[in-house]
């Protein structure tokens, strides 16, 4: 309410504040209409105030106040999440971190970036530093905070190398500000990080975060054309086996994906052709070459065989990847939505000849492989055709009753996007941290509602983690 508000301000007197109602409108929203169930359910969420802190002892001074208000706090990175994670539901205030971007240290193998930092801008600094990366990002590289990565991503680019954002030792260290009447700065590594990572900030503000790096490559876009859906998958998940060819991407777009709607690389394809799309470093290329004459694959496109000016004139391959396919997509088909899956190894390949039979024409495939539990494995991010949100529901059924997983992208809560099930470590985390449940509120179902239902039958993706 206005006089909290107004109370708010007063306390946090030296630090940056906006309620300017079109500002916090636009800082109220992040890439939910992605889904046209979240579209309809969200459209109306809204903050009351924007604050945007500069350092940490700024973000320890707004919690106090907010805590001290019982006024909601839901934090944003860039603002760049699909499932309205960043979206504040009780209203109150965003916490918007985009200010706090320094980047702190760079060493043999990592980095330390505040947690507004975009990944880009840590790239371009580790590289000139050391010509050293990041492991992997989203393919929102340009956009996309390191903060709001590990509190709302996932994995990405980089994923065909060293798997999910989860794995351990994907994340070395995040620095998290807590919300109590006197908020405490705690670091936490190893298993302690899976108490934030994916957690959507409901349980603690990431201020710092130490990441791994590796060895930077000036990585080789290749498109490579295949006649058939069924001859791209078993390529790409041949190659993704091939120990030693060095990838950073791997993905396969089903038969006109790429023609149709990637507006620049479209032309190296045909209106029938499925592609494979691939980030290969330097010294794998010939090597690559060589496997797709194996599989008699047709190289349509390589970075580093054009000329100079087109290659600058073309966006980077990843932007046509992840959940970047579907935004270039939607572009050109308003209408279109898509699912999160992941196909059932080892029978993957199968798997998806199989889904494409059964689901026909309102599907378009979309496939990332990425390393899971040391095995390549075959996750989806097929395109649909968007009718009624109880056909979406049905064709996430045919999915599941044949062995898929999936990863709802139509719902906001951690429990039924990802995980399934609730995480109770990030619960208890909660808990401790964030006693008035202030902290990002309706995103955590075993927070708000503790008797929700979990005994569906179905496979879930984390295995309930010790209690
Ligand atoms: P935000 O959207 O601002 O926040 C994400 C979540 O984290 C929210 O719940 C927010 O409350 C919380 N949060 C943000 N900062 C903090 C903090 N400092 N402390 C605590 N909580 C915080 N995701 C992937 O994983 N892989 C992909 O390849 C990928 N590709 C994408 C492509 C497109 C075109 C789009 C639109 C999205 C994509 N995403 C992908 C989703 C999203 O871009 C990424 O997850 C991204 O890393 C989110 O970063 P952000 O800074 O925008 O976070």
């Amino acid at each position: 309410d206005s006089a909290k508000i107004q109370a708010l301000k007063t306390r946090l007197d030296g630090i940056a504040v906006e309620d300017d109602p079109a500002l916090v409108r636009k800082k109220s929203r992040d890439f939910y209409w992605y889904s046209p169930v979240l579209k309809r359910v969200l459209d109306s969420v809204l903050g009351e105030i924007v604050v945007t802190p500069k350092t940490e002892d700024e973000v320890v001074r707004t919690l106090a106040a907010a805590f001290a208000l019982d006024i909601p706090v839901t934090p944003r990175g860039a603002g760049t999440g699909n499932y309205g994670q960043a979206m504040p539901l009780a209203g109150g205030m965003v916490l918007d971190l985009h200010e706090l971007s320094g980047i702190k240290d760079i060493g043999p193998g990592y980095v330390i970036a505040e947690a507004g930092a975009l990944l880009g801008k840590i790239d371009a600094a580790t590289r000139a530093h050391s010509g050293q990366e990041l492991r992997m990002f989203p393919s929102t590289h340009r956009t996309a905070s390191i903060g709001g990565f590990i509190a709302g991503g996932s994995g990405g680019v980089g994923s065909i190398r060293w798997g999910g954002l989860r794995n351990l030792g994907n994340v070395t260290r995040t620095r998290v500000v807590t919300m109590e009447a006197h908020p405490r700065v705690l670091d936490l590594t190893g298993d302690d990080i899976a108490k934030v990572a994916h957690a959507y900030g409901t349980n603690g503000i990431i201020t710092e975060c130490e990441v791994p790096l590796t060895v930077a490559y000036d990585w080789i876009d290749a498109i490579i054309a295949f006649d058939g859906m069924e001859r791209a998958t078993a390529f790409a998940d041949a190659l993704g086996r091939e120990d030693g060819i060095l990838l950073k991407e791997l993905s396969v777009m089903g038969p006109g994906v790429g023609h149709r709607y990637f507006s620049q690389h479209g032309r190296f394809l045909t209106a029938d052709q499925a592609a494979v799309l691939i980030m290969v470093a330097p010294h794998s290329a010939s090597a690559l070459e060589a496997f797709t004459r194996r599989h008699r694959g047709e190289t349509v496109f390589r970075s580093d065989l054009i000329d100079a000016e087109t290659a600058k004139s073309l966006p980077p391959l990843f932007e046509l990847t992840w959940n970047h396919t579907t935004l270039v997509a939607r572009r050109v088909e308003p209408a279109l939505t898509y699912l999160q899956t992941l196909y059932p190894y080892p029978d993957h390949v199968a798997a998806v000849a199989k889904m494409g039979r059964l689901i026909g024409d309102e599907m378009m495939d979309h496939l990332e492989f990425i390393r899971f539990d040391s095995n390549i494995v075959c996750s989806g991010l097929p395109l649909i055709r968007f009718t009624t949100e109880e056909r979406l529901d049905e064709i996430i059924r045919i999915f599941e009753d044949n062995g898929c997983l999936v990863f709802n992208p139509h719902r906001y809560t951690l429990e039924e996007g990802g995980m399934k099930r609730s995480d109770l470590g990030q619960l208890a985390f909660k808990r401790e941290v964030d006693p008035k449940g202030l902290l990002n509120p309706g995103k955590m179902i075993a927070w708000d509602n503790p008797d929700f239902d979990f005994s569906d039958p179905r496979p879930y993706l984390f295995s309930q983690p010790a209690a």
